[in-house]
């Protein structure tokens, strides 16, 4: 079988870092920089950065409604750092959701001003031993989640940092800027495995940019 075509949105943030840890874990990384180049992804990452910028970017090169159509649809997404922000159902403070569908409610630079950027080691129980090093930059933190929709695959303390809901898989924490490709190598293989090629799945559609609206 072919590798998995997963699209990284290249408009911000660590795209080449995750482009690497893709290709590690026999994955295709394709950088996504407008609507066009969505069809025919099996996956779809969304890196960190500064959200306030991906807002403006993402809503000029009208991605938003696009992406948020693909997640909606079931299209295996990683989010992490700003891209779970991206996601959020909720950002607290009164900004409005981005693209949504991760039913969380994040609050942005929440760790505190010495805290801004550090490390820490996560059991992540599903990917076994050793801890995963969780790189945290300028996080953001889950303050609430919906318990019946949102699987909490790691906590740092109290806080979920890794979490799952369906085909979303989504970090507070940096995955690709370390070399354990865990968290990676489980997006490609359940997520994206789960639910084979894009060609097998989206065939009759796959003329279609048409099909996502912006
Ligand atoms: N602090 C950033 C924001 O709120 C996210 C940080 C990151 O992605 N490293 O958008």
């Amino acid at each position: 079988m072919s590798a998995p075509r997963i699209g990284v949105l290249a408009l911000h943030g660590g795209v080449a870092e995750h482009g690497e840890a893709l290709a590690a874990v026999g994955a295709e990384p394709v950088e996504v920089r407008g609507a066009r180049a969505l069809p025919r992804l099996d996956g779809l990452v969304l890196p960190g950065g500064e959200s306030t910028t991906v807002r403006l970017l993402a809503g000029r090169e009208g991605l938003v409604s696009g992406l948020g159509e693909l997640i909606a649809e079931g299209l295996p997404t990683l989010a992490t750092c700003a891209g779970l922000i991206a996601l959020a159902d909720r950002i607290e403070g009164g900004e409005e959701p981005l693209v949504g569908g991760l039913a969380v409610t994040v609050s942005r630079n929440a760790y505190g001003r010495q805290l801004a950027s550090f490390e820490a080691p996560l059991a992540v129980p599903s990917l076994g031993p050793p801890p995963v090093e969780g790189v945290f930059i300028r996080a953001p933190r889950i303050v609430a989640w919906d318990e019946r929709r949102v699987e909490v695959l790691a906590f740092h303390g109290e806080d979920p940092v890794l979490v799952r809901q369906g085909d979303i898989l989504a970090a507070a924490f940096h995955p690709e800027l370390t070399d354990d490709r865990r968290v990676h190598r489980l997006f490609v293989d359940d997520l994206v495995g789960a639910r084979g090629t894009a060609a097998a799945i989206h065939d009759p559609l796959a003329e279609g940019a048409s099909r996502v609206r912006t």
